[in-house]
């Protein structure tokens, strides 16, 4: 029977993150198996934003060493051609006075304690950082200015070229439609339709499949899905590269913002988003009125688009579990099982990181950071990583 180090279900940039990091660590026979294509789940959907900005501490602490993976991919990788496509314009974060501006205080004070640099703007150099926004209705003006957003498919495939050249397989048109167990339940490798292949340990990165997991496992995984709009609008008035992405916790749906290239900007909305029951990339009808809905809320805060158009829109589903925060590690009964999911719409700006973490505890290696917060057992022992900014991405 084929054996590997460690099998790696799930080609997204988070499963190709773990390969690529279990190969690096020593796991030279490191199998990923990806039913579609690499990047063909919902990687290919994301914002791709970065920010070290978490009301959650833990999450501050993860998203500081991703940082430094993108800041550096090329270095990280040892690779020069390595790239993800890094945009430094900055994260600002807008909030009316009361208990978001309470939280985005506290966000920032977290990440000035662990030596990121986050501060608050008056009025005057929030308007030098950022002229186009209606600052009206504002209590308080976060800025990251080490955030800003990357590029999906680059980033990806940076971590698939690195686990091939680490040694790694990669192999693209197979379901994993199971997981082999030895007499003691130990997870031994994982079924397909061309028969069963053989892994020290098996790694579950399915996203929005991860519930196939659970199933094979016998697993409760409180995770549940909803589909979230992305749209990109068009004005006259040009969202120049050096503009920051920007984060409104003012307006209704707390959007969020940043530039998408020459005239147009990238604007969704924050919010629960729409309950779906199963896994599904295909795309979704973005209705007429809910492009209103959110070209209000982005006129609101940059009135210069007020004349802007829709140039395209898209649909993507986030994995979403009660605290909205995602799922690291081993599984309590299932030896020899890891999972990384949960992501809850922000697992891209996590996955470099993720993907150390999760490859040193699949080898069984001291994670060099603490991965136990993230525990699947915390929802059954109501240890929730609940932060101040309620449900939604931001966490
Ligand atoms: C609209 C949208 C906007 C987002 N914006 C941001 C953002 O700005 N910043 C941020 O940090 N995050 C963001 N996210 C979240 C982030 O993009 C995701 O958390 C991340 O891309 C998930 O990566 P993944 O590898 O877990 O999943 P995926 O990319 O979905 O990969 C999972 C893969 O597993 C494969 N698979 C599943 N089951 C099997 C099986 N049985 N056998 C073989 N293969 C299988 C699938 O085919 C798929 O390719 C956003 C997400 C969405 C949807």
């Amino acid at each position: 029977m084929e054996h590997h180090d460690a099998i790696v279900i799930g080609g997204g940039v988070i499963g190709t993150s773990i390969a690529c990091h279990l190969a690096r660590l020593g796991a030279k026979r490191t199998l990923l198996l990806e039913r579609g294509q690499l990047g063909g789940g919902t990687t290919a959907q994301s914002s791709c934003i970065l920010r070290t900005h978490y009301s959650v501490r833990e999450n501050v602490v993860l998203a500081q060493a991703a940082m430094r993976v993108f800041d550096d991919i090329a270095a990280y990788l040892d690779d020069p051609e390595a790239d993800c496509g890094y945009r430094r314009c900055g994260y600002l974060i807008v909030a009316p006075d009361g208990a978001p501006a309470d939280a985005v205080r506290a966000s920032l004070a977290i990440e000035r304690e662990l030596g990121i640099e986050a501060r608050e703007l008056d009025l005057a150099e929030a308007r030098e950082r950022h002229p186009l926004l209606n600052y009206d209705d504002v209590a308080v003006v976060g800025w990251e200015p080490g955030g800003g957003y990357a590029d999906a498919y680059l980033t990806l495939t940076a971590f698939a070229r690195a686990a091939r050249r680490a040694g790694a397989i990669v192999r693209e048109g197979v379901a994993v439609t199971g997981l082999a167990r030895d007499a003691h339940g130990r997870v031994v490798g994982v079924t397909t339709a061309t028969g069963t292949i053989g892994a020290g340990v098996v790694v579950s990165a399915q996203n929005i499949w991860s519930r196939e997991a659970a199933r094979w496992a016998g697993l409760a995984l409180p995770l549940t899905l909803s589909r979230h709009s992305v749209m990109t609008l068009e004005a006259e008035t040009p969202y120049g590269r050096e503009l920051p992405v920007v984060k409104d916790l003012a307006s209704p749906g707390r959007i969020y913002f940043r530039g998408y290239g020459g005239r147009q900007v990238l604007v969704s909305e924050g919010n629960e988003g729409v309950d779906i029951a199963e896994p599904d990339t295909g795309q979704a009808e973005v209705p007429l009125d809910e492009v209103v809905r959110v070209g209000e809320q982005l006129v609101h805060r940059m009135p210069a688009f007020g004349s802007a158009g829709l140039a395209a829109s898209w649909t993507g589903v986030y994995d979403v579990t009660p605290d909205w925060n995602p799922v690291l590690g081993p599984v309590d009964g299932v030896p020899g099982l890891v999972l990384a999911c949960g992501f809850s719409g922000h697992g891209f700006k996590l996955s470099p990181v993720v993907g150390r973490l999760v490859a040193q505890c699949a080898l069984g290696l001291a994670p060099d950071l603490p991965l136990a917060p993230y525990a699947l057992a915390r929802f059954a022992e109501r240890r929730l990583l609940a932060g101040r900014y309620g449900a939604g991405a931001v966490s």
